[in-house]
């Protein structure tokens, strides 16, 4: 509660402190100066109170302990370790190499969390904790890896090979969960009670924010737009064997894939520059952007897919914003000018708030913001999540 009040209003009393919480002033300051010891909180140089003696503000002292953020991808496994000023100290990116077997994967995990660790410019006894963004179900109770399309994974016993190779206490959760409780925490979410982060990246996820909290179902699973039944023309598959999920239209793989398949009978588009193993989405965007017709086919057919789902997402939960992220959000007008008015136009209009479509404030590395905020929120208790029993 101390920590969670400095946390929101940086310089504040104790007896401001002890205001704020209902602690007892000797209490709140026995707390104070064990956190000051603890390096959590440092103090300022007293300044004249009101009435009485002069204070001394207490503040966030973010430089005395470290925390790793990871964004297990599958194409990159992005790492970064900080102070609780979010000042980046390390970086480091790998390939993911996720076709291999889970263990390689996670072991690889291992040896980037190990490597930022193992540096001279911080003392690894002050990491506070690892937070990981992990696509997939994952049961935040075991600390299993239920089940991962993305990856392919069942049934993965995350946390238990974590803590074995490990000497940090690691929290994780979904990636979409996870970049929404780092809007909570870092980004736009402060001014909105209700939001949806949605992910359009290699697949699609919802991060639900109702009430400033997290929304996680009975299962863990809420969210998982990207397995929103559409209908179209099942040219692709979704990577979780389905062919009618909004995955195998709209995410960036599936932009990919369809630009492939819409090659074979179009040899005038400029897309036949690429080698088709090496095409992207952003391959298909910029094409688009020039004028490419197949491209600019498959691009706004995608869009459409996601427009729709996205208006179905703003009649049902009514937030008052949506905030994309993810790797297609990136690829500037073309995503945004294609995307909002299919929004527009399928959106329930009898509405009085108008609603807010916004790109994520961290650009690119919005799933790190959120592993960081996991551990920040473990330490603060911010309280911020809704989990029910079992998840
Ligand atoms: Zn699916």
């Amino acid at each position: 509660m101390v920590l969670n009040s400095v946390w929101k209003d940086n310089n504040i009393s104790r007896l401001e402190i002890s205001r704020r919480t209902g602690l007892s002033t000797a209490t709140v300051s026995r707390l104070v100066d064990s956190l000051i010891q603890d390096q959590l909180l440092a103090e300022r140089q007293p300044i004249a109170a009101p009435k009485g003696r002069p204070m001394k503000p207490v503040y966030f002292n973010g430089k005395g302990h470290y925390l790793i953020g990871i964004d297990l991808g599958t194409t990159f496994i992005r790492g970064v370790l900080t102070n609780l000023s979010f000042e980046i100290i390390k970086e480091i990116e790998v390939v993911t190499e996720s076709h291999k077997d889970p263990e390689y994967v996670l072991n690889k995990v291992v040896q980037v969390i190990l490597n930022l660790a193992n540096t001279n410019l911080v003392d690894s006894g002050r990491i506070i904790g690892v937070g990981m963004a992990v696509a997939g179900i994952i049961n935040l109770n075991t600390g299993i890896v239920e089940y991962s399309p993305a990856f392919n994974w069942r049934n993965i016993e995350l946390r238990n090979f974590m803590e074995s190779h490990i000497p940090f206490p690691v929290y994780f959760d979904n990636v979409s969960r996870a970049m929404a409780l780092g809007e909570i925490t870092f980004g736009k979410g402060p001014k909105f009670d209700d939001l949806i982060c949605i992910n359009v990246g290699y697949g699609i996820g919802a991060g639900i924010v109702i009430g400033r909290k997290l929304f996680y179902g009975t299962d863990g699973m809420a969210g998982e737009l990207g397995h929103l039944p559409v209908r179209g023309d099942e040219q692709v598959y979704c990577t979780c064997g389905k062919k009618n999920c909004l995955t195998a239209y709209a995410s960036g793989d599936a932009i990919a894939q369809r630009a492939r398949i819409g090659l074979q009978n179009d040899k005038s588009s400029i897309l036949n520059l690429i080698p088709p193993e090496e095409l992207e989405a952003k391959h298909v965007a910029e094409a688009a952007m020039k004028g490419d017709p197949l491209a600019i086919t498959v691009f706004t057919e995608a869009m459409g897919y996601l427009g729709r789902a996205i208006a179905g997402l703003l009649n049902i939960f009514n937030p008052q914003a949506i905030i994309l992220g993810g790797g297609v959000s990136l690829n500037g007008p073309i995503f945004w000018d294609t995307l909002k008015p299919v929004i527009e136009e399928n959106v329930f209009d009898h509405r009085s708030t108008k609603y807010h479509i916004l790109p994520a404030s961290h650009p690119g590395q919005s799933a790190i913001y959120g592993a960081l905020a996991m551990v920040l929120q473990e330490i603060l208790n911010l309280s911020l999540t809704i989990r029910k029993q079992g998840t």
